[in-house]
């Protein structure tokens, strides 16, 4: 059997790190053909001499000549910049691209592959979250063009096996509820960045943590869905579980609820991205059935994670919203970990940047872009 050629944009994140984790466990089925980093060469250097990949890319050029010291063969070609890396996501011997990139920048390489007919296992929740509209004509109504990484989209997916979409009648997406699920408003409104870095049961990248505490992160997975799985607002719904032992649940038309669960472990969801529909081994620890365990449920309160609704809203409002959404919230949230705002500023950014900039008439890549410049400029200066 041909080993499955992946190609791993920001294999030195926590995502890819982990893929690189399944990719030593079945050499026989994996192969890491390329993996790119933007600024992390010291990591990138040591995964390239263990994984000896065909290619890879430091999109940070200033330290290229200390990735080309730190690499001991010369099997592997090493490139650098942001082209290379989007050069690399249509190259024939790639089979399917892992897409861990952070934020918008996740969008263009997600498109390009999708078009060049490839496999895309999806951590870069921006790319449908921003550009969703622009990339349903490539997913023809199938899962398994792009496959969610994300565990509540995975476990969505996993519901889904043997089912007809037309019986669904609602997703039922969980959500942790972050540091500050029992915070009150005033204990919030003084949250410092170390309050907010604490995520209760997943080990994850600042800004998706920063998310997880202002559940922009769960609005944001709530218009992912309704582009993976193409569905209205109406039939997705989403509820605080603290646990993280749902990873979400799908409800059919005869009112049968399937969930999918298991003990945190984003390992599970990146394997099943690359064997879907199948499953290969994968070790993990597991739920001890032997002592009592309480799963607990709760409905999202909006006044106190305002990000939340107001990411319902702009994928209401349709268009660009959710591209302005996004934008301004990187930034708001970038300026929130170097303390120059405020943790309800972070809401207060988003909100003003949504009601503040207009929308171009017709949806492009390049009108997509030009309204993400322009959100991020105003919420730079807000
Ligand atoms: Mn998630």
């Amino acid at each position: 059997m041909n080993r499955q050629r992946l190609l791993i944009l920001g294999s030195t994140g926590s995502i890819g790190t982990q893929t690189l984790d399944i990719v030593r466990a079945h050499p026989d089925k994996l192969e890491a053909f390329a993996v790119t980093a933007n600024t992390n060469w010291e990591t990138l250097a040591k995964q390239i001499n263990e994984f000896r990949p065909a290619n890879a890319v430091l999109v940070d050029e200033s330290n290229f000549h200390k990735l080309q010291e730190a690499v001991s063969h010369t099997e592997t070609t090493l490139l650098c910049g942001y082209k290379e890396l989007q050069g690399l996501v249509t190259a024939d011997e790639v089979d399917t691209v892992i897409n861990s990139l952070v934020g918008f920048s996740g969008f263009l390489p997600t498109m390009s592959a999708l078009k060049a007919g490839k496999k895309v296992a999806l951590a870069n929740k921006e790319s449908l979250v921003v550009g969703g509209q622009l990339l349903a004509p490539y997913l023809n109504g199938s899962y398994d063009r792009l496959i969610p990484i994300d565990s509540e989209h995975s476990a969505i997916l996993q519901c889904l096996a043997g089912e007809d979409i037309r019986n669904i009648e609602k997703l039922i997406i969980t959500a942790s509820g972050g540091p500050f699920r029992t915070w009150n408003h005033h204990q919030i409104s003084k949250a410092t960045v170390r309050d907010a870095l604490k995520h209760p049961n997943w080990d994850m990248g600042a800004k998706i943590t920063i998310d997880s505490a202002t559940m922009m992160n769960k609005g944001l997975e709530v218009i992912e869905a309704h582009w993976l799985f193409g569905l209205s607002l109406s039939h997705i719904e989403t509820v605080v579980h603290p646990q993280s032992i749902v990873h979400s649940m799908v409800l059919f038309n005869d009112g049968s609820m399937k969930a999918q669960m298991g003990l945190p472990d984003m390992r599970l969801p990146i394997q099943y991205a690359l064997t879907f529909p199948d499953r290969w081994p994968l070790p993990s620890r597991q739920i001890d059935w032997s002592i009592s365990h309480q799963l607990t449920f709760e409905p999202v309160d909006p006044e106190r994670f305002p990000c939340f609704e107001l990411a319902l809203q702009a994928i209401e409002a349709g268009g660009y919203a959710p591209a302005i959404l996004n934008a301004s919230n990187e930034v708001a949230v970038e300026r929130f970990l170097k303390e120059e705002i405020s943790y309800i500023q972070i809401s207060e950014i988003v909100a003003k940047s949504l009601s503040h900039i207009t929308n171009p008439d017709t949806l492009s890549v390049e009108s997509l872009e030009a309204v993400d410049r322009e959100a991020r400029a105003y919420a730079r200066t807000v």
